[in-house]
Formats: C-alpha cells, sequence, structure tokens
C-alpha cells in the first residue's frame, strides 16, 4: 500500500456522482484540479507539476465521492457482540444489559475495541466519526478517557468527536452525574450529551444540559427520544428552548423517533421550529429499526424520524449508524452505505438525498468543512467499485479506497473468480 504520508495523488479516469469521468490531482490535502475527460479512459494532458512526484492510480471503474462520516457512534459499546447480550431486545434491555457490562467496560478494553472498530469504519470510507461515550457515577470517565486518548492517536487518519453522554442530569439525584459530566468535559470530550427523554423531568433535564453546555462553551448534542409514543414532545420544546435563549454553540438532535409517529401537520411544525433554530437531525435507521416496534407482531412502525418533513422545512438532516454490534444493535455493518440504503428501503428518500444525508449533511451537523468535487476543497474522498452513486449505495462493494486530507488511509482489494461465462 501506498504510504499514509503520500499527499500526492492523480487519480486517474474516476467516475464522479454526475456521470463524468475525470483525473483528479490531490495535493497538500485539497483537491487541486478536477480535469473532466472527453471519454473514458483518455488522460488530460499535462500532469503533476514538474518537480512534484505523486502517485498516479488508475480508478477505472471506481466512483469518487466525498467521503463519508459518521455523525452518531458509541465506540466505547461497539463490538461488544455476543458478550454483553440484549435478553428482550428492546431499549429497556439494551440499557440493563450495557450497565450490567460497566465493570467489564475497562478503559483499555473501551480502547482496544474502538480501535477496532474504527479500523472498519476507516476502512469503509468514514473520515470522521462523532462518538457518544456513556460518562456518568456508575462508570465513571474510563470511557471518555479510553477515547480521548484515540482520538489522539488517530490524529490525521480520522477526526473523532467526543460526546460526553450523561446519566439523569436533572434535580438533586442528578447532581453526581453531572460532576462527572463536568468531569468528562475537563478532559476533553467535545460536546454535551444526554438522554433527556428517559428522565422523569426532560424539562429540568435540558435546562441542566443547556447550563452545563454554556458553562463550558460547548456544542450540545442529545438522544431525543428513542420511542414510538408520538405523545412525546421533547424535540420541541429543544427547538423552543434554542430559539428562545440564543444558545450560541450548535445543537444536534438524534433519533427523535417520536417525530415519525406525530399527526403529518404536528411533525411538519417541529420541523419547521427545527430548521429556524439551526438544530441538525440525525436518523439511525439501523438501531431504530432493531429496537423499537417489539411490543406488537403486525403493523410495526419503522422507528425513523420525519425525515421528509424535516428535509422539506430545510432542516440539515444526517444520518449515521449508531450502535455498532452491542446490545442496542447486534446487526451494526460500520458502513454509510447500509445506512443510506435504508434511507432509501425505509425512509423513501432519493439515493443521491440519501447518500447526501451520510455526507454532506453528517458534515454540516458535525460542522466539518463542506467537500465538493472541485478545487479547493478538502481531498477527504472515498473511491468505491461501482459505476454509479445508486450501485454504489446498493451493492456496498467493499473494494474501496479512502482518502482523509489528501492521505490515503486505506485500501480494500476484493478478487473475484467466477465462470467464464460471466465475462
Ligand atoms: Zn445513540
Amino acid at each position: 500500500m501506498t504510504s499514509v504520508f503520500e499527499n500526492t495523488f492523480v487519480l486517474r479516469s474516476a467516475a464522479l456522482s454526475d456521470g463524468a469521468t475525470a483525473d483528479v490531482y490531490l495535493k497538500n490535502g485539497l483537491i487541486e484540479r478536477v480535469v473532466p475527460l472527453a471519454g473514458a479512459g483518455v488522460h488530460a494532458a499535462g500532469g503533476p507539476d514538474a518537480g512534484v512526484s505523486a502517485v498516479e492510480l488508475d480508478l477505472a471503474g471506481y466512483l469518487l465521492l466525498p467521503s463519508p462520516v459518521e455523525p452518531h457512534a458509541h465506540l466505547d459499546k461497539a463490538l461488544l457482540g455476543s458478550r454483553v447480550t440484549n435478553a428482550t431486545g428492546d431499549l429497556a434491555g439494551a440499557i440493563t444489559a450495557i450497565i450490567e457490562a460497566y465493570p467489564s467496560m475497562t478503559g483499555d478494553d473501551i480502547g482496544r475495541r474502538g480501535l477496532k472498530a474504527l479500523g472498519e469504519a476507516l476502512a469503509h470510507g468514514y473520515t470522521a466519526v462523532r462518538t457518544h461515550v456513556d460518562c456518568r457515577e456508575e462508570i465513571g470517565t474510563a470511557g471518555v478517557r479510553a477515547l480521548v486518548e484515540l482520538r489522539g492517536r488517530l490524529a490525521g487518519l480520522a477526526d473523532l468527536q467526543i460526546v460526553a453522554l450523561a446519566g439523569g442530569v436533572g434535580g438533586r439525584d442528578g447532581a453526581a452525574n453531572r460532576a462527572v459530566l463536568a468531569e468528562s468535559l475537563a478532559l476533553g470530550a467535545d460536546l454535551v450529551g444526554g438522554v433527556p427523554s428517559l428522565e422523569d423531568d426532560p424539562t429540568a433535564s435540558l435546562a441542566e444540559l443547556f447550563a452545563m453546555a454554556a458553562d463550558h462553551g460547548r456544542g450540545i448534542d442529545v438522544h431525543i427520544d428513542e420511542t414510538t409514543d408520538g405523545g412525546t414532545f421533547v424535540l420541541q420544546q429543544l427547538a423552543e428552548r434554542v430559539l428562545a435563549s440564543g444558545f450560541a454553540g450548535p445543537v444536534t438532535a438524534s433519533h427523535c423517533v417520536s417525530l415519525g409517529m406525530q399527526e403529518p401537520e404536528v411533525a411538519r411544525k417541529t420541523a419547521r421550529l427545527i430548521a429556524e433554530a439551526g438544530i441538525s437531525v440525525v436518523a439511525l435507521p439501523q438501531t431504530n429499526l432493531f429496537l423499537q416496534g417489539r411490543e406488537t407482531t403486525t403493523r410495526k412502525p419503522r422507528g425513523l424520524t420525519a425525515v421528509e418533513d424535516l428535509l422539506s422545512a430545510g432542516a440539515t438532516v444526517a444520518a449515521g449508524g449508531d450502535n455498532w454490534r452491542d446490545p442496542f444493535n447486534p446487526m451494526g455493518r460500520i458502513d454509510a452505505m447500509e445506512t443510506a440504503s435504508l434511507l432509501v428501503s425505509a425512509g423513501h428518500l432519493l439515493v443521491g438525498t440519501a447518500y447526501e444525508c451520510v455526507s454532506t449533511h453528517a458534515r454540516t451537523a458535525m460542522g466539518l468543512p463542506e467537500v465538493r468535487m472541485a478545487p479547493g476543497f478538502p481531498a477527504d474522498l472515498m473511491a468505491i467499485r461501482a459505476s454509479s452513486l445508486e450501485e454504489a449505495v446498493a451493492a456496498g462493494a467493499p473494494a474501496r479506497i479512502v482518502f482523509k486530507g489528501g492521505r490515503m488511509v486505506a485500501r480494500t482489494e476484493v478478487a473475484t473468480t467466477l465462470d467464464p461465462l460471466f465475462g
């Protein structure tokens, strides 16, 4: 494999999502030039600047895209797999299982599993990951410390953002968890997180989380709700709080499942508030399809937020994988192509919009600079063996080449042998 430190590339004959074929030049971490080709396989005149040694890659047969980024993961729980099982299969069962597993989730254990999961993420094309990490009285800051250390080790390979996911913070009972949250922020967690809908008083919980974020100058990313009860309105409360307070930091609302269960006019009104407040919403189809709707065997709800209404209102809608093979989602594939595919199947989005949710919109939600296939934009790119975006999302081919800041950070090659009949 070409050294990850190589930073000047000429990517020959790459297909782009608009149907064009181009030679794409990467230099100093950026896309330097995009030279459309008159016909497939015809290289543009010229080459890298004199005196610059560039690595040329033939990307014929590959589609070159802005890389996906993961706006919502849980690296502290990733790859627990069969080590921790969810007895009931629902959210309550997952939470019970994970709290029972806390004693075995040491910093070393979290760091090891987190690194393995991130390696898989990188190979699948992710160049940035936002992870939540449990920080509460029962586990303390072990996970935060492990992931802060991992963030440093990965510098230059992938951007890691850490959300301190607090336990109950409301009222007098929340004092111990508030202290762990404050310590987590002091240790280097980037954002304030919590689960207000699971607290006795979601309003009080939101107030504490916003106060903590303001005190520490951080943004907020909250798990809004994971319930198919359409009578839950924490998302609406969040928007009203942001609009009324003028909170300056970025705000992200994750899951927001109940919005997808409300009457269309009710959901649309909240969607407009979300857009007005500049809140990013993160849909998490894999986990919510797994956890929600278990109370019935027929007419199962999809557990997906109202993605179409949110997009129509002009809100930023990102999508992520959430849990990567743990009690909340044993099937996590760590692949944005699966997330985008589910947005098409379960959310009824067009393929192009679905891919924007896991790339462009996810970058916006994470506060990362935009990537376009044009000069001057960051060279955070994924080449995937496919001839079109539809094929890339549907087939999710494992053959991929990943660039982060113009450096090749992962390359997966696959050899398939078939009967000559298949050509
Ligand atoms: Zn989550």
